[in-house]
Formats: C-alpha cells, sequence, structure tokens
C-alpha cells in the first residue's frame, strides 16, 4: 500500500469535538497502527535525511509524538515548542490570534543556535496560527526553519496558504 494512503487511511474523523460543527481530525489510530506509524516517519526521514537538519522541533503536544520519533531516526536533537507556562528555563514567546481570544507559544532561550537548520513539526495545520508563531520564534532565536511540516493540512481554513507567502517552505503529508 502507498504509504500516504496508509497514513491518510487511519486519521479519524470525529465530528462536533471539541465543539459542535467541528470535524476533529484524530491522528490516534495512526499512532496505534505499527506499519502506519513506521510509515510516517519514513516518509519525513526520505524527504530530509539530505538535508543535513541540527535539530527537530515539535509542537505541544502530538508534535512531541512524532517528532521525537523523527529526531530519533534522522539522528537529531528534539526541542519543544510549549504552551505558556510549561517550559522551567528563559523563554522568549509569541502569542497569536485564536477563534476565542489569544494563545501565546513559548521555547527555551537556548533551545535552538543561530544558524542552526531546523525542521519544525506538528501533526495538523488549520488556520496557520499555532505553525506560524512557531516561526517566529524560531526565526526571533536565528534559526534557520529549513520547513514547517504537518501530517494533515486543512487547506479550506487557509493555514497553509498563509505560510505559503512566508519564505518558509510548507509541507503536509495529506489534506482534508
Ligand atoms: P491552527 O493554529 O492552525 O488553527 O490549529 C492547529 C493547532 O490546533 C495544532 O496544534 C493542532 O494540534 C490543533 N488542532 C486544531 N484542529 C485540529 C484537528 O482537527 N485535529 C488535530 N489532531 N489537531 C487539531
Amino acid at each position: 500500500q502507498d504509504p500516504i494512503e496508509l497514513v491518510r487511511s487511519l486519521i479519524r474523523n470525529v465530528p462536533d469535538w471539541p465543539k459542535p460543527g467541528v470535524m476533529f481530525r484524530d491522528i490516534t489510530p495512526l499512532l496505534q497502527d505499527p506499519r502506519a506509524f513506521r510509515a510516517l516517519i519514513d516518509i519525513f526521514v526520505y524527504r530530509h535525511m539530505r538535508h543535513k537538519l541540527d535539530v527537530v522541533v515539535g509542537i505541544d503536544a502530538r508534535g512531541f509524538i512524532f517528532g521525537s520519533a523523527l529526531a530519533y531516526a534522522l539522528g537529531v536533537g528534539f526541542v519543544p515548542v510549549r504552551k505558556q507556562g510549561k517550559l522551567p528555563y528563559k523563554t522568549v514567546s509569541a502569542a497569536y490570534t485564536l477563534e476565542y481570544g489569544d494563545a501565546v507559544v513559548e521555547v527555551h532561550q537556548d533551545a535552538v543556535k543561530p544558524g542552526q537548520r531546523v525542521l519544525l513539526v506538528d501533526d495538523l495545520v488549520a488556520t496557520g496560527g499555532t505553525m506560524l508563531a512557531a516561526v517566529k520564534l524560531l526565526q526571533q532565536l536565528g534559526s534557520n526553519v529549513v520547513e514547517a511540516a504537518a501530517i494533515v493540512d486543512l487547506p479550506a481554513l487557509g493555514g497553509s496558504s498563509l505560510i505559503a507567502k512566508t519564505d518558509t517552505p510548507f509541507f503536509s503529508v495529506c489534506t482534508f
């Protein structure tokens, strides 16, 4: 089976979660399936093995799950971008707008070094607010975001086209 199709087939649609009218794309069946989880990591490994990455940065919280497996497979370090108030050491932060109110993401000040080549990952891009805030943080620290990537893109929500307007390349495994 085509690995991209395998990955796509194991994303579960959960209607009306977390609230009425929202169709949540649930990646847990994909993580649970050993062939699909490995296929997911391999898609990224083949894509990035030649890119001389220094670090994989994963976004809180589902970006941690496959981001850390990917960092291990690529033989590079892993850095978490977290929601506000979770990181113990000195941080830099970026605010972004959600449907209701604002949110803040943070990263440790010394998490990436100027010039380091970074792959940024999250499970899903909707409006793009989270991913763009994380890109901003990493650029603020002087790193080179080689790609911002997600398993799932929801193009109707406009996030991927917003990211495409920046200098940071965007990649997703599948779209809904
Ligand atoms: P955005 O900032 O692009 O609007 O929303 C993306 C963020 O919200 C990601 O961190 C993602 O984990 C989470 N998210 C929003 N909608 C969904 C969804 O339908 N499925 C999953 N798995 N995550 C979602």
